[in-house]
């Protein structure tokens, strides 16, 4: 796999005081600069996002602080690590760049072997954790995401729903007669068809906010913000015609010569009257009424609206 370059983001409002710094760093990063603190916003939010950003303090219109305060406090760019690199050499300044979430903090004239071996050592750093991150919150055996980071994105996701009022949907997917399955053709292959599945599902997931995640088992739950009964019954169905369409073989399946899906679905717009878990309780009761309606199919919750 072909790693991307290291990036980092070097902010100061005079040009001339970062040159020799950002020739250096230039040597081993993908270095991009930015005179503004609004500049700086801009840079840190879009894509390719930076690995590293080195603040400076003092900026006409907005400060670093101001600046280091807003990339905090945004959940796209809060796990950006950022060093100040200022003239403020006074404790009460150093100590304020900490509480605001800084790493570190480097003062003016500074020795450029140092800068880059503070910088390295910040950005190991946010390789371990990125790294802890991924691997708390991914199923092993899928690659898809676990129950962790459902449960993680459910509470946002209902957050969010609930600001704007718009729909939230719920999908639950269970795959049908899997015991036989692993009873048939062994564990081995059992794991097989799971990652299958969720290979299927993760082509299946049309916009770039859905999120899947294996619940459990062979239980899989699917979540669409912003999305309507009607689109999500369509998801829903798709992801069980894909699966069919993949015609892997399941003899010892009552209902099919191959592996099938039955899928609950539910639709909610968030109040802060109900909690996430209902959502996943109201889907998984829809799941159970498509197994007892025959499996093979996706049944609505009878709460939607
Ligand atoms: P139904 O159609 O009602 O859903 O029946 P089912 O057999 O699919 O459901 P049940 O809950 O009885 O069985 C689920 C099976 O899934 C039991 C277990 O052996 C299997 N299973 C759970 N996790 C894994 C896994 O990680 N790998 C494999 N190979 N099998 C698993
Ligand atoms: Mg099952
Ligand atoms: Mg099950």
């Amino acid at each position: 796999m072909k790693m991307d370059r290291t990036r980092i983001l070097i902010v100061d409002d005079i040009p001339m005081n970062i040159k020799v710094l950002g020739e250096a760093l230039r040597k081993e990063y993908a270095v991009s600069l930015a005179t503004s603190g609004s500049k700086a916003l801009e840079i840190a939010s879009a894509q390719p996002q930076p690995d590293l950003i080195l603040l400076d303090i003092m900026m006409p219109d907005m400060d670093g602080y101001e600046v280091c305060r807003r990339l905090k406090s945004d959940a796209r760019t809060h796990a950006i690590p950022i060093i100040f690199v200022t003239a403020k050499t006074a404790m009460v300044d150093e100590v304020r760049g900490f509480d605001l979430g800084a790493v570190d903090y480097i003062s003016k004239p500074f020795s450029i072997p140092i800068v880059m071996a503070r910088v390295k050592t910040h950005l190991e750093l946010k390789r371990k954790s990125d790294l802890l991150e991924q691997l708390t919150c991914t199923d092993a055996l899928t690659n898809i995401a676990n129950r962790r980071r459902l449960d993680e994105s459910l509470q946002q996701e209902w957050n969010r729903q609930r600001r704007s009022a718009a729909p939230l949907s719920v999908i639950f997917a269970d795959i049908d007669y899997f015991k036989r399955f692993n009873d048939h053709y062994g564990h081995q292959a059992g794991d097989e068809c799971l990652m299958r599945v969720a290979a299927i599902f993760k082509d299946s997931l049309a916009r770039s906010t859905d999120f899947i995640a294996r619940y459990g088992g062979e239980e899989f739950v699917a979540l669409l913000p912003e999305t309507e009964t009607k689109a999500a019954m369509a998801m829903a169905e798709k992801m069980r015609a894909h699966v069919e369409q993949a015609a892997i073989p399941h003899t010892a399946s009552e209902i099919a010569d191959h592996v099938t899906l039955s899928l609950g679905v539910v639709t909610a717009i968030p109040t802060s009257d109900d909690q996430p878990e209902q959502l996943l309780q109201q889907a998984d009761d829809a799941l159970y009424a498509a197994k007892a309606g025959g499996r093979n199919r996706v049944v609505q919750a009878p709460s939607t609206p």
